[in-house]
Formats: structure tokens, sequence, C-alpha cells
């Protein structure tokens, strides 16, 4: 038996339904790996022994009194970005460094509805900003498989937290790639949702029409569990679908015979790593054995303008969202200017890193009066030619299969003084994020690099709320091939 921090949900599941381990027992065991390899992984900002504890006691009775949920008794890692009622929610950010929120995100309210217990927070790059969790204001997280290497961002300690057993699954949020980049480079499965299948009411906003919570999990079914106890309509989010939730787990059949995929040309560039590229080709003959059928003739003409809509829109949205950390109503205040504009200026001077500066400038300068027309409103009309390109897609294909990254998980260190070769790792996954979809990272295959495994991801996307099919596409993958059982040694 594998040990009980490294179970998966399901597994977990059966063994607290026939009372073979208690919350308590596994809730201890995930404590005292945290306690054993966090120093060197780096994945939490806080852990909440006493919280959790205390959760998996309310657990256990639970259990014992019959009525347990899916996800009862269950240790989750949440990231730092959603709202944690008494808990510090920083978004690893020196202006909410000792933020304390006085109320729960409704994914974790939904969560603790369940019986779900809390281990800790994890850490991300500040305001979700990155693709590589360097630029947490606290400290860079480390991945599992190499140490020396990112874990990817901006939910790096989340997807690590689940490669490393610090926690059975997580939840993330994803932007642009920020969930499921992440889980490529730590070869864990991350669920980015339809725009508006999750609610998010307490989710600290970065780029609101781009931002969606999800799972990082450690197989497709577990992904599709949590999907079930986060999705639905919430009256605190107007974004949030009116649609019926169907049960994820419902179509996870390992068959995809009559299911038409596709590979977009634009995403099998000619500078993406080969190895790469050739584990998201082997997959493919996968998928076909599997019954699918596979076309390679998919063009999505507009993808190579994705980054520039990307770049403009999200640090527009942003630099508006981010007005509110003025040292006024949150977090960080500057108290010893000599008026109240000088205050609000240092406090935000001191109070954000260089990132997340960078952001605010790009997106002020292209929200400002004589730019708005160039920047924002061109995006905004390519990120409809985008979408419509999608929409054209899914008339003749269930789903779209492409890679998740253009190279496996870098050093640290290695990008953090080239903001745009930072932003070229996440060419594969935004476009999603700017049409609204769904798209999945499902490990794929290992590259070698210095003496260290690295994890590959391949990604399914789908139409949009057509999370279903997405989660057959990649469940079929998961359960043919055995990359999603390796785990790294620590
Ligand atoms: N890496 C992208 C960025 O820096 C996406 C981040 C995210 O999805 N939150 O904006």
């Amino acid at each position: 038996m594998p040990e009980l921090y490294d179970l998966t949900i399901t597994e977990a599941r059966d063994l607290l339904s026939k009372r073979r381990v208690s919350s308590r027992e596994l809730t201890r065991a995930v404590l005292d790996r945290i306690a054993a390899v966090d120093a060197r992984v780096r994945a939490y900002v806080t852990v909440t022994e006493d919280v959790a504890l205390r959760q998996a006691d309310a657990a256990d009775a639970r259990i014992a009194a019959g009525d347990a949920a899916p996800l009862t008794g269950i240790p989750v890692c949440v990231k730092d970005v959603l709202a944690t009622k008494g808990v510090r929610t920083t978004c690893s950010s020196r202006m909410l460094e000792n933020f304390v929120p006085p109320y729960d995100a409704h994914v974790v309210q939904r969560l603790f509805a369940d019986g779900a217990v809390m281990v800790g927070k994890s850490n991300m790059d500040e305001f979700a900003m990155g693709s590589s969790t360097e630029n947490s204001a606290f400290f860079p997280t480390h991945n599992p498989w190499d140490l020396d290497r990112v874990p990817g961002g901006s939910s790096g300690g989340s997807a690590a937290a689940v490669s490393a057993g610090e926690c059975i699954f997580a939840l993330g949020s994803d932007t642009g790639g920020s969930i499921r980049q992440p889980a490529a480079f730590c070869g864990v499965v991350g669920v980015k949702p339809t725009y508006g299948r999750v609610s998010r009411y307490g989710l600290v906003a970065f780029a609101s029409s781009l931002d969606q919570i999800g799972p990082i999990s450690r197989s497709v079914e577990d992904a599709a569990i949590v999907l079930n106890a986060i999705s639905g309509q919430d009256a605190r989010d107007s974004t949030s679908a009116p649609l019926e939730v169907p049960d994820f787990t419902a179509g996870l059949t390992g068959d995809l015979r009559g299911m038409r995929l596709a590979v977009p040309k634009e995403y099998l560039t000619d500078d993406m790593d080969t190895r790469v590229r050739d584990a998201f080709l082997a997959a493919v003959e996968v998928l076909k054995g599997l019954g699918a059928e596979v076309d390679f003739d998919l063009s999505l003409p507009s993808t190579p303008a994705a980054l520039s809509v990307y770049y403009v829109i999200a640090p527009s949205e942003a630099s508006a969202n981010l007005a509110r950390y003025d040292g006024v109503k949150y977090g960080y205040s500057f108290q010893s200017g000599e008026n109240m504009w000088q205050n609000m200026e240092s406090t935000r001077q001191h109070g954000f890193g260089d990132e997340v500066k960078r952001r605010i400038m790009l997106g002020t300068y292209a929200l400002s009066a004589g730019y708005y027309d160039a920047y924002y409103l061109k995006a905004q009309k390519v990120r409809t030619l985008i979408r419509r390109e999608f929409d054209a897609a899914f008339a003749r294909y269930d789903a779209i299969v492409a890679p998740v990254t253009p190279t496996p998980a870098f050093r640290i260190g290695e990008k953090v003084a080239d903001p745009m070769s930072m932003y070229l790792n996440d060419v594969f996954t935004l476009p999603v994020n700017i049409a609204g979809l769904p798209g999945t990272s499902v490990p794929c295959g290992f590259v070698t690099e210095g003496g260290s495994a690295l994890p590959v991801g391949l990604q399914v996307i789908a139409k949009p709320f057509d999370e279903a099919a997405m989660l057959r596409v990649a469940h079929a993958y998961e359960q043919a091939t055995e990359w999603h059982t390796r785990r790294p040694t620590l």
C-alpha cells in the first residue's frame, strides 16, 4: 500500500469509509510529511495544523454517523489567493502579509461543508502574476522532481504540495495557465473549469474576465470529484453560470470510441522542446489506440496573437483590481508620510513587488485615454476572433489536444531577468482563458535533464461547459498509461 500521504481521494475515501484509517490518522500523516519535506519544497506559506486536526475530528464524527460526503476527512491545500476566515491570506504579497479575511471564499465554504480538512495555504506568484512561483514576496517554491527547478506558477505551491505528498489534493487559480502549467511541471493533474462554472467569490481578483478556480490532484477522477463539490451558480458572483452541474465522474469510461479530437497546427511550434513535442505526439497515438479520431489539420490562425492579447487585457484588469490596495482598506499601510497621498504612494511602493508594479504600469498605460483604442479595444476585438475560431472548431470536434508548455520545468533563476521569456511559457495555455474554455493538464511522460526526470503534461480543451468531454479524454489517457502513478523521491 502507498504511504497515506500519497493516496488519491478515491483511495483515501475507500479507507475512510471502511474505517481502516481515520481522518485524524490521514491528516497526521500529511502534517508529518509537511514537517519532513517542506523545508526543502517550501510549498506552504501557512500550515494550519490546529484547523486541520479540529476538522479531522469533526470529519471522523461525521463518518461514524454515516453521513460522509466524498471529501469528508480528506486533507486539502488551498492556494493563498483564496479567502479563509480567520486564517491569514497573503497572495504571497507584502501588501497582504498580515491580512486575515473575515469570510471564506465560496469554494472554501463548499469544501468545508463537505467536511474537507484544510492543512494549509500554498505559496504562489504574488497576486498570481507569474509562471514560476519566484514572484512570491516570501520565498520561491521548489519542484519536487528537481529541487533546483521551479514548480511552475502561479499555483506552484499547490502543485508542488500535491506532487510531494503534502496534501491529498489542492485548489489553484488559473488566469492564463496557472493551474495547468504547474500541474504539468510537477507531474499532477490540473483542471481549469469553464469561465463561470465556479464562483470567484473570495478569490483575490487578478484579471476578472480570465480568472477561474480549479482542482489540482493525483488523478482525473479526483479532479472530477472536487469539481463536483465546487461548481455551480452562486449569487455572490454574477458571472457564475445558472447551469445544472452534471456529475463529472459519470462519463469517465476509459473509452474514446466515436470521439473526434483535433491538434491545432499552431500548438506544435518549431521553437518548442523536441522531447516535449515527442511526448505529446506519443500521447496522441495512445488516444488513437483508445478509439478517438485525431485530426492534425485544424488551424486556429489567431493563436500567435493570444500572448499579446493576454498581456494587454490581464494587466489592464489587474491595474483596476489592484487599485483597492491603498493602505486604507486592506493590509499593509505606510503611515509616516506627510499627507494621505504620500502614504498611499509609499504603501504601494513598498507593498508590491516588481512584477506586480510592471503589470500595473502596463495596464494603466493600455487603458489611458490616448491608448485605449490602440491597445485595450484592439485586444478585445482579437479576443473575439480567438473565441470564434475555437467555436468553429468545436462545431467539428469534441475536444482539442495540445501540449501544456513548450518546455519542461526550468531552473530557479533562469528566467527572472527576462519577463518576455517567462511570459512565453503560457503560449499554449492562455488562449483557453481568453476564450473562457475548460482546460486540463494530465501527465504524459518525462524528459531527462541533468540527471532528473522532469514531467510533461498533455492538455485537453473542450467547448464551454463541456468539462465532461474533456475529463473523459484526460481520464481515458491517464488510465491507459502509468505516468500519473510515479512519485518524486524526496
Ligand atoms: N503566467 C501568467 C501570468 O503571469 C498566468 C498567471 C495565471 O494564470 N494566474 O499572468
